[in-house]
C-alpha cells in the first residue's frame, strides 16, 4: 500500500524518483508527489497517476541530486493535490513522505492549532512533519534529536523520509510498523518502501530496523542512531536473485501473465520446499515445532484468510488436529485465548500486511509458537515470525492475488500433509502417494489453465449481471468465497460465495431468473448434496455454471455451462478449481473494461490496520 522512493547521491534525482514511483504502482495508489533539491526545493504534487507529475514538471527539476517521492493511498483526507505527498511543516524547513497511518493525528492537531499552527491539508502526515518542527523550535532540538522526541507521541505506523531545508545534502530515514529498505550504491542512497526499485542500481540493501534514525548524506558512511540516541550498527543484506525484474512478457496484464506462470512456479516452489533446496527449513523443523501443539490458529486477510479456511479443512480430516482460522483484523481485537501450546501461521503474501503483523505480535506476547507463510523474502512478518515459510513465486504485481494464493494453498497443503505423517494419523502408504499427487500439482494446474476459452465465452454472459452467487462445499466452500472476492475486486460486479447447503436458510431469496451461480463440485463425499443445491437453484430458473473435476457426470439440463477440470484427487481440488475462477475474473473485469491489475480503492500490500 502506497510507496515511498528518496534519493541522495550523484545523479539527477528526478528520473530515478520517477522510474521508482512506477515501479511501486503495482500497490496501489492514489495519488502522487515529488520533492527535489537544487538551488531549491521543488515540490511537485498531483491526484492520479505517476505519469501525472511528468507533465506537470518543470525542465529544470532535473537539476537536483536529492529527492523524495511518494505514491499515496489516502486514509486522513480525499485523495486531491493537496493531500498528496510530500508535506511541509509550517516555515517550510521540513519536507516530508510517509508510508501508514498516525492513530493520533487529531488530538495532536488540535494542540498544535492552539499553539497557532496552520495547517493545509487534511492528512495525519502532515500532523507529523509539524510536530516534528514543533519540538525543533520549541526545545532547540538538533532535527535528528526532534525527530525522535516526536515520535514518542506517535500511535500507528510510518515509515518516513525527512529533509531539512538547513542540511540539504541530506535524508533523515525512520520507521515503525511500515516497512523501508536503503540501497546503499557507490556515492548514492536509494530509498524505498520494497527492495524491488531499488534493484536496478544496486545490491547492497539494509531492512532498517525498527524506531531507528538513519541518515544519508552522499560521499558519507550513513549513520544510525537509536531512540536514546546513541550510535548503532545495521546489517547489510545482499538483494536476492529473486528480486528479478517484472515485465509482461508479453501478457496484457501483470495479472494474466502471473496466472499463466502457475504450473512453472507452483513446480518451483514444490522442488525447492520437497526436494530440501528452500533455504527456510521450516518442514524439517516441523516435527520440533508441532511436538506441544494442541492447536492451530490460522491468521489472514482476503484471499490469504481463505486460503487458511481450506487449511483447516485438510489439517483436521488428515492431520487430525484442531484449526481455526481468523481474520487477522479481528483477531487482535478479541482478548483471544492462546498460550504457548497453540502454533499461530500468519499468511500474508506480501509479509506487510499489517493488520496481519499485530496479531502475530499479540501471538508471539502470548506465548505461543508463530509461523509465516509469505511471498515477500525479508519482508517484515518473515522477519518477526519463529519460523518462516517463503512461497518462491516471485513479485506478484497484479493487485488481485493470483499466483500466491494458489501457492499458499500448495504450501498449506504440503504442510498439512506433513503433519499427518509427523501424527501418524494417515498410514505411510497414504501419505507417500498424496505427497506424490501433490508433487504433480502442476501438471494439472497447466491442463487447468486451458479452460481459458470456454471461460471467456461464459464471461461475455456475465457482464451485465448485477449480482453473482459462488457456491461450495468442503474444502471447495473456501474457493467459492475466493471466486466471489476475486470477481468483486476485478470487474466491480457484487458477487457473494456460499457454502451451498446455507442457501435455502435464507441467501436463496436472493436469486432471481438469469442470476449466475456458478457451483464447484469435486467428487468427495458432499457431490450428491452439491448437486441437490443446485437443481434447487435451477429450479427457480438462476443460470447454473458448474465447474467440476472430469470425473464427474452431471444429469442432463442442470447445468447451462459447465467447465471441465483435470480429474485428480479431491484434496487438491481447491488449487485446481482457484484457477477457472481467477480466469473468470480476468475475462469479466476485461471485457467491462477495469484496469485488472490496478482495481479502483485496492492496495497490494495492506500496510495500514
Ligand atoms: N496516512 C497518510 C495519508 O493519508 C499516508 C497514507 C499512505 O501510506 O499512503 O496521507
Amino acid at each position: 500500500m502506497c510507496g515511498i522512493m528518496a534519493y541522495v547521491g550523484e545523479q539527477s534525482a528526478f528520473p530515478i524518483l520517477m522510474e521508482g514511483l512506477k515501479k511501486l504502482e503495482y500497490r496501489g495508489y492514489d495519488s502522487a508527489g515529488v520533492a527535489v533539491m537544487s538551488d531549491e526545493l521543488r515540490l511537485l504534487k498531483k491526484s492520479g497517476k505517476v505519469n501525472n507529475l511528468e507533465k506537470y514538471a518543470p525542465d529544470d527539476i532535473t537539476i537536483g541530486t536529492l529527492g523524495i517521492g511518494h505514491t499515496r493511498w489516502a486514509t486522513h483526507g480525499a485523495a486531491s493535490d493537496l493531500n498528496a505527498h510530500p508535506h511541509q511543516s509550517m516555515s517550510g524547513r521540513y519536507t516530508l513522505v510517509h508510508n501508514g497511518i498516525i492513530e493520533n493525528a487529531a488530538p495532536l492537531k488540535e494542540m498544535m492549532l492552539k499553539h497557532g499552527i496552520v495547517f493545509k491539508s487534511e492528512t495525519d502526515t502532515e500532523v507529523l512533519v509539524q510536530l516534528i518542527e514543533w519540538y525543533q523550535m520549541r526545545f532547540q532540538l538538533e532535527t535528528q534529536m526532534a525527530v525522535q522526541r516526536a515520535l514518542e507521541y506517535i500511535e500507528g505506523s510510518f515509515a518516513i523520509v525527512l529533509f531539512d531545508l538547513h542540511t540539504p545534502d541530506q535524508l533523515f530515514v525512520i520507521r515503525r510498523g511500515s516497512p523501508l529498505v536503503i540501497g546503499i550504491g557507490d556515492d548514492e542512497y536509494i530509498i524505498s518502501s520494497d527492495p524491488m526499485p531499488i534493484a536496478p542500481h544496486t545490491d547492497q540493501l539494509i531492512y532498517l530496523e525498527e524506531d531507528i534514525l538513519g541518515v544519508f548524506k552522499k560521499g558519507t558512511a550513513p549513520s544510525f542512531v537509536d531512540a536514546q540516541e546513541e550510535m548503532v550498527e545495521q546489517t547489510i543484506e545482499y538483494l536476492s536473485h529473486t528480486y528479478e525484474d517484472v515485465m509482461k512478457e508479453g501478457y496484457d496484464s501483470y495479472m494474466l501473465k502471473e496466472i499463466n506462470e502457475q504450473p512453472a512456479r507452483i513446480a518451483h516452489m514444490l522442488d525447492r520446499h520437497m526436494g530440501g533446496r528452500a533455504n527456510d527449513e521450516l518442514l524439517d523443523r516441523l516435527p520440533t515445532i508441532i511436538s506441544d501443539i494442541d492447536r492451530i490458529i490460522i491468521l489472514g486477510c482476503g484471499s490469504s484468510r481463505h486460503s487458511g479456511l481450506v487449511a483447516e479443512y485438510l489439517m483436521e480430516t488428515y492431520a487430525r488436529i484442531s484449526v481455526e482460522v481468523e481474520y487477522a483484523s479481528e483477531f487482535r481485537y478479541k482478548n483471544a485465548m492462546i498460550g504457548p501450546k497453540d502454533l499461530i501461521i500468519g499468511i500474508s503474501q506480501s509479509g506487510e500486511t499489517a493488520d496481519t503483523i499485530a496479531a502475530l505480535k499479540i501471538a508471539s506476547s502470548s506465548g505461543a509458537t508463530t509461523i509465516g507463510i509469505v511471498n515477500g523474502v525479508n519482508s517484515t512478518i518473515a522477519r518477526m515470525v519463529d519460523h518462516v515459510l517463503y512461497l518462491h513465486m516471485g513479485q506478484e504485481i497484479g493487485v488481485a492475488s493470483t499466483k500466491a494464493f494458489s501457492a499458499q494453498l500448495t504450501a498449506l497443503t504440503l504442510i498439512s500433509m506433513r503433519i499427518a505423517e509427523i501424527r501418524k494419523t494417515i498410514c505411510q502408504e497414504d501419505t507417500d502417494r498424496m505427497l506424490l499427487d501433490l508433487k504433480n500439482v502442476s501438471e494439472h494446474v497447466k491442463t487447468a489453465l486451458e479452460c481459458a476459452d470456454i471461460i471467456e465465452s461464459i464471461s461475455l454472459d456475465l457482464l451485465e449481471s448485477r449480482s453473482i452467487i459462488f457456491l461450495g462445499r468442503g474444502m471447495l466452500y473456501p474457493i467459492a468465497l475466493e471466486g466471489a472476492l476475486k470477481l468483486k475486486e476485478l470487474s466491480y460486479i457484487h458477487a457473494e460465495g456460499f457454502a451451498a447447503g446455507e442457501m435455502k436458510h435464507g441467501p436463496i431469496a436472493l436469486l432471481e431468473e438469469r442470476m449466475p451461480v456458478i457451483a464447484l463440485v469435486n467428487d468427495d463425499c458432499s457431490l450428491e448434496k452439491l448437486m441437490s443445491n443446485v437443481q434447487e437453484m435451477k429450479a427457480r430458473k438462476a443460470m447454473i455454471i458448474v465447474i467440476k473435476s472430469s470425473n464427474v457426470t452431471l444429469s442432463a439440463g442442470v447445468a447451462d455451462y459447465i467447465v471441465d477440470m483435470p480429474d485428480c484427487p479431491a484434496f487438491l481440488s481447491p488449487i485446481i478449481q482457484s484457477i477457472p475462477l481467477q480466469l473468470l475474473s480476468y475475462y469479466v473485469a476485461k471485457h467491462k473494461g477495469c484496469d485488472v491489475d490496478q482495481p479502483r480503492h485496492l492496495a497490494k500490500s495492506v500496510t495500514v490496520e
